[in-house]
Formats: C-alpha cells, structure tokens, sequence
C-alpha cells in the first residue's frame, strides 16, 4: 500500500468489471448516464464498455426487459467504497427503494469483479454471487473480456458462457434470453 504525501493510505489501482441494467424509463439512457457518472468518480474511470443486450427478466417475468451492459473500470477505490460509489449513483438517479427481489428498476450498478480480490461480507460479495449462472452477465462480460477468470471457480469467462448454454450450470429459473446487442 502506497501513501500520498499528506499521510493517507493510498491503494493501488485494480481493474474492476461492474455490471450495469435498467427496464424502467428511456433504458439506454439510463445506462449511459450512469456511465458517465461513474466515470466522474474521483478514484474511478471507465476504460470500456460492452454492447447494450436487450435481455428478457430473470425471476419474475412481469416487467419489462432490460438493457444489460458491462463496463470495465481502473479505481484505486476500496471494494466497499466502489460499492457505496455505486449506490450512491442509483440514489441519484432517482432509483427508487424496492423490497421486491428481482423488480424493476431503473439502474442497477453491481460489482462483478474486483481484480482477484475475494469478498464475503453480508452486504458485499465478490465475485458477485450469481454472476456465473446469469447470461446477460457473461454476455457482455465476455465480449470485453473473453479470458478473464472467475478467482473462485478458477475458469474463464468464456467456459463459464459455454457451460451455461450448454446447461452444464443453470439457473433455479428460467428467463435467461439474451436478444440482442442494441447499441
Ligand atoms: P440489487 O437489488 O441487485 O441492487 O442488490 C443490492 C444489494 O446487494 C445491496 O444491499 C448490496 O449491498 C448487495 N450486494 C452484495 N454483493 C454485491 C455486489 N457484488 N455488487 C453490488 N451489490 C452487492
């Protein structure tokens, strides 16, 4: 760990991927807005974007389809300060509170990866948890970043797709159309 010159910690840069969805309102926009925001983080910049995915619901299907993305980040950011960076840009975006798992929203930001780094905590899990079963995850993911390994299953993103569309991992239910890439 690095210290800058007035005595705070300084962290080094890590490569980061954060997935970003909407299926509420103009859906792209909302995507590239966020985007942009994250972008203007202090510590945070977008160094690529994937294609937009038209993808249908996972969970529950009474609700619009969303607009998948992946974006691949540098942050000198901590996981939990790159967490709180995220939700406070679906805050400002005007994402509503939902007690309802899987519901529409306006923006979704989640941390996919964060380097090799592992995290369990309960409000934090990297790799995010169900990042290896859902396509409109991989999809994206894949396309920015075909070789990059999932640090606990040890297998790259590519296998991971191959393996969920040949069913060898699934998941509990269905909805997992990836349409189309929109952009
Ligand atoms: P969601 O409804 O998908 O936005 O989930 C939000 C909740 O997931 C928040 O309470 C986060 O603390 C938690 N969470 C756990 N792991 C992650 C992650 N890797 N990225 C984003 N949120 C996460």
């Amino acid at each position: 760990m690095k210290r800058t010159q007035g005595g705070s910690p300084k962290r080094a840069e890590v490569l980061a991927f954060v997935g970003l969805g909407s299926n509420l309102g103009d859906r792209q926009n909302n995507i590239r807005t966020a985007l942009d925001l994250v972008d203007s983080v202090s510590g945070l910049s977008v160094l690529g974007v994937s294609s937009f995915y038209e993808c249908e619901p996972v969970g529950r299907s009474d609700q619009p389809d969303f607009i998948n993305a992946v974006a691949n980040v540098r942050t000198s950011l901590s996981p939990r300060s790159l967490l709180k960076a995220l939700q406070g840009i679906e805050k400002r975006m005007g994402r509503a509170p939902s007690r309802r798992r899987w519901g529409p929203r306006l923006i979704d930001l989640d941390i996919l990866l964060y380097g090799k780094e592992l995290v369990l905590a309960p409000d934090l899990v990297i790799p995010h948890a169900l990042m290896h079963v859902r396509r409109f995850v991989l999809a994206p993911l894949c396309e920015l970043e075909p070789d990059v390994v999932h640090p606990v299953l040890g297998l790259r993103c590519r296998e991971l797709l191959r393996r969920l569309r040949s069913g060898v991992s699934r998941e509990s239910f269905s909805g997992q159309s990836v349409r189309v890439a929109v952009q």
